[in-house]
């Protein structure tokens, strides 16, 4: 898979964030590795962003992020363990790039850098049919998994809203979460191994023993999440289930988000988790189903006994609501991953974002109503809407959007970050659900995780000691944004 960006850099303009130039002895030291190489500057541009909206306006604007010195794409976990040692050695910094669909400034690699595009890594490494066990090379991308495993009637049932432009390895490296994952689980319930490139522990082989162990602390889970910081994923190996025999739908609309939350809430505490449980506020349900009040959309999928039983609670549970005419699921399915408009508005000068936190269901109205007020308060701020996309036991995620035009796009979106991010953890929410840090959201690190961010870095001090693995993403060796 070829990465795909949202627009093109339109024009010449030199890269947003300045920097040293790669020195020729290392390029030509990495060279010899073997991998395709690049040293090109159109190649060089391209791979200096990615989807982080920001970087969309600067290509408008003419700007790539950064112009990393070189990109490199390895074939062959040991092209990998090569490049690792020679950046490692020279403490040049290496920033892991796969689909590159990150909105959170993550794979844009730094001026002067190594851009590591792993899209070529895409091996089926083995399969255990009958656990239901794949391992794939990382850079695979989410349609060629799934294609292959539809062989054999199976799926990882993981589908982000980029599913076709992301990558196995991009799902674990930033903890993400697919579109009906209240069935499948987010990916940390569905990763089983991985395989990880250090710059100081050599080659780690985690998991991929059993479904579950206790063999001490869940080292594997240090790498989930861990944005390409702390080493190279080159192999995951997932759990995977039947593709499913039935699917059921229904929608229903109540009169304020906090009545279908807490119908949502009873749902969940009953045991159901359909696979899809969206919930609207009145701004997203006339947007996208043209309605007046809070739409929530429900689909589920599965063996046709469990599907019966879930959606038989969801309707119990949603007595209280307008039942509507379930079709609204089809609307929602035929334009799920259509996400056009983004670039368009960036290149007319509004700013748009969305933000997605999570919380206990006894938060989540607060949550709500704080960070709403703290984005509308930013001076620019057109609209701030929200949906509630991913539901738990004990809580769920909401998801804003928010739209601007401000008179100058950077400090805008600066501030309306800052508003919402101290909003969110004043009212003790997670400053992030699925989309990450990455340079973005690293200024808050330390408050998000208070004195374990000492051990997060004392852990990235052991594991990348030069700190060469993407510096500044997740708060950790170097400068952000
Ligand atoms: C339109 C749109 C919709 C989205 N919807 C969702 C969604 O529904 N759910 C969701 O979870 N996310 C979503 N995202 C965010 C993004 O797609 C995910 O974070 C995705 O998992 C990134 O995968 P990627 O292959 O594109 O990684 P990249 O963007 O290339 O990289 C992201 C980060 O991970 C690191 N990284 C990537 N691969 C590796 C590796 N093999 N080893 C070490 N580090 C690595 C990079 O260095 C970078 O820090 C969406 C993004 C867009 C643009």
């Amino acid at each position: 898979m070829k990465p795909i960006m949202p627009n093109e850099i339109q024009g010449m303009s030199e890269p947003r964030f300045a920097g040293p130039a790669l020195d020729t002895r290392i390029i030509e030291k990495l060279t010899t590795v073997g991998c395709p190489t690049a040293i090109d500057e159109p190649t060089r541009r391209d791979a200096g962003r990615d989807w982080w909206p920001l970087s969309i306006g600067w290509a408008a604007q003419g700007s790539p992020a950064t112009l990393p010195g070189i990109v490199l794409r390895p074939r062959h976990q040991a092209d990998v363990e090569a490049i690792v040692a020679i950046c490692h050695e020279s403490a040049t910094p290496l920033t892991v790039q796969a689909g590159r669909s990150g909105v959170v400034g993550g794979a844009i690699a730094p001026t002067g850098g190594v851009a590591l595009d792993l899209t070529d890594l895409t091996a089926i490494v083995a399969q255990d049919d009958d656990s239901g066990w794949i391992t794939v090379g990382a850079g695979l991308s989410g349609p060629d998994l799934e294609a292959h495993l539809a062989r054999t009637g199976r799926t990882v049932g993981h589908f982000p809203q980029s599913f076709d432009i992301s990558t196995v390895g991009g799902w674990v490296a930033c903890r993400g979460a697919g579109q009906l994952s209240n069935r499948y689980g987010k990916i940390e319930d569905i990763i089983r191994g991985l395989r990880v490139v250090t710059a100081t522990h050599g080659v780690l082989h985690l998991g991929d023993r059993a479904p579950r162990s206790s063999v001490g602390p869940d080292l594997m889970g240090l790498f989930v999440g861990s944005e390409g910081t702390l080493g190279v994923i080159t192999e995951v190996t997932l759990a995977t289930w039947p593709v499913a025999e039935s699917r059921q739908q229904a929608a229903y609309s109540f009169t304020s988000v906090a009545e279908g939350n807490e119908a949502c809430r009873r749902i969940l505490q009953r045991g159901a988790h359909p696979a899809v449980l969206r919930l609207y506020d009145e701004v997203e349900s006339k947007r996208n189903f043209d309605l007046d009040d809070c739409a929530l959309i429900v689909l589920d999928e599965g063996d046709p006994l469990t599907v019966a039983a879930h959606m038989a609670i969801v309707d119990d549970e949603c007595a209280g609501a307008i039942a509507r005419d379930a079709t609204l699921v089809d609307k929602w399915l035929g334009h799920r991953n259509d996400v056009s408009a983004l670039a368009p508005l960036w290149e007319r000068q509004i700013v748009v974002d969305t933000i997605e936190i999570a919380g206990r269901w006894s938060q989540l109205a607060d949550l709500h109503r704080e960070v709403s007020a703290a984005v509308a308060a930013v001076p620019g701020t057109l609209l701030v809407s929200v949906h509630q996309s991913h539901a738990y036991l004990d809580g769920a995620c909401l998801y804003f959007t928010f739209a601007g035009r401000p008179e100058e796009a950077e400090p805008y979106y600066r501030a309306v970050w800052d508003a919402a991010s101290r909003a969110t953890l004043a009212t003790g929410g997670a400053l992030s659900h699925h989309h990450g840090i990455g340079r973005n959201r690293a200024r808050f690190m330390p408050e998000a995780l208070g004195t374990a961010f000492g051990l997060l870095s004392a852990i990235k001090d052991d594991l990348d000691p030069r700190h060469i693995f993407n510096p500044g993403v997740l708060g950790l060796g170097g400068t952000s944004w």
